[in-house]
């Protein structure tokens, strides 16, 4: 049995997240239709920098809404596009408007860098990382501007042909993330060959951390790793003061999560983001740091 269907069995029968419900299954007709109308939008998140308080970077998430369906879970829409051959498609077509985006960024006052999510059957065709290049090149933006996340499973099912576009990416400028770090089954080997720059600590140890010691543990040791292998940290799904403070404490760089703000469309984030006052964070981490 291959290691990627033994780990799928796994997860099936000892499921470690949430339930989601049943999976939505869009057909290769709803996609088509979808990708030709433009269907696709993205909601961004904000990154914060933990100790200034200081807004560093968004998260551009995918939202999708089918005239039918209605709205379609991201990981949805991307696990049909998988299965139907669009992936490539909609990825290119997220990172066209993520660049388009922006642009409407710095014309406000705010160049932040952008991050944008791959998935696995992205790093299959060699060619994507000529598009991937073109695409954020072709009205003069640069590489070093956005970030590529790439989820810890991922990394892992396709080795040799994900390292060597990885490589290829990062020669070229791109950040790149490690994805919901903590949840795949990355051996200290793996992450020792990966040229990532970012590691972004999955939510459920964000989560866990401040309700025991033994949850604490595994926070504290995934920022120390990241931080040692150079690594910027980011804390995933902060929704509470204490796990915000925690994290800040345990010397994470970065949070991200419904604390700071919830993915907001391009327009509400410019305004959330115009309104934003670092201090208000450094406040609060400081007076609970200090007692
Ligand atoms: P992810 O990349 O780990 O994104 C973070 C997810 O956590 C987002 O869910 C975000 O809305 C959610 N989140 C953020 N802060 C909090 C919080 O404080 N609490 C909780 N409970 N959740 C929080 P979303 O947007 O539903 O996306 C789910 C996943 O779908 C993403 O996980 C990513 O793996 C995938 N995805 C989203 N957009 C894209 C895309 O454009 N391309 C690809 N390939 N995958 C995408
Ligand atoms: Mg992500
Ligand atoms: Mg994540
Ligand atoms: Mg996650």
């Amino acid at each position: 049995v291959r290691l990627a269907e033994l780990l799928q069995r796994y997860n099936t029968q000892f499921p470690k997240r949430e339930k989601s419900g049943a999976t939505i299954e869009l057909s290769k007709q709803d996609l088509r239709r979808g990708l030709k109308k433009g269907t696709q939008r993205l909601a961004y998140q904000p990154k914060i920098d933990l100790k200034s308080g200081e807004l560093v970077g968004a998260e551009a998430l995918l939202r999708w809404k089918d005239p039918e369906l209605g709205n379609i879970p991201p990981n949805h829409v991307v696990s049909s596009a998988e299965r139907h051959g669009f992936i490539d498609e909609l990825t290119l077509a997220i990172l066209h408007q993520a660049v388009m985006d922006r642009a409407k960024l710095v014309a406000a006052d705010l160049p932040i860098n952008i991050a944008v999510n791959l998935s696995l059957h992205n790093l299959r065709m060699p060619d994507m990382v000529e598009h991937i290049i073109q695409i954020v090149t072709a009205k003069g933006d640069k590489p070093a501007n956005f970030t590529l996340e790439i989820t810890e499973t991922c990394l892992i099912e396709d080795l040799a042909t994900a390292l060597e576009m990885l490589i290829r990416l990062r020669m070229n400028g791109f950040q790149l993330a490690i994805d919901d770090y903590g949840t795949g089954a990355s051996t200290m080997q793996f992450l020792q060959q990966f040229p990532t720059t970012e590691m972004k600590i999955d939510r459920s140890f964000v989560v866990a951390a401040p309700l025991s010691e033994h949850g604490c543990a595994f926070l504290s040791t995934a920022i120390e790793l990241g931080t040692k292998l150079g690594q910027v940290t980011v804390a995933e799904g902060i929704e509470t003061f204490a796990q915000c403070t925690l994290a800040t404490k345990l010397g994470c760089q970065q949070g991200q999560g419904f604390y700071f703000s919830e993915p907001l469309p391009l327009d509400a984030f410019i305004a959330w983001a115009r309104s934003y006052q670092p201090g208000w964070l450094k406040q609060k981490t400081d007076l609970l740091i200090c007692t």
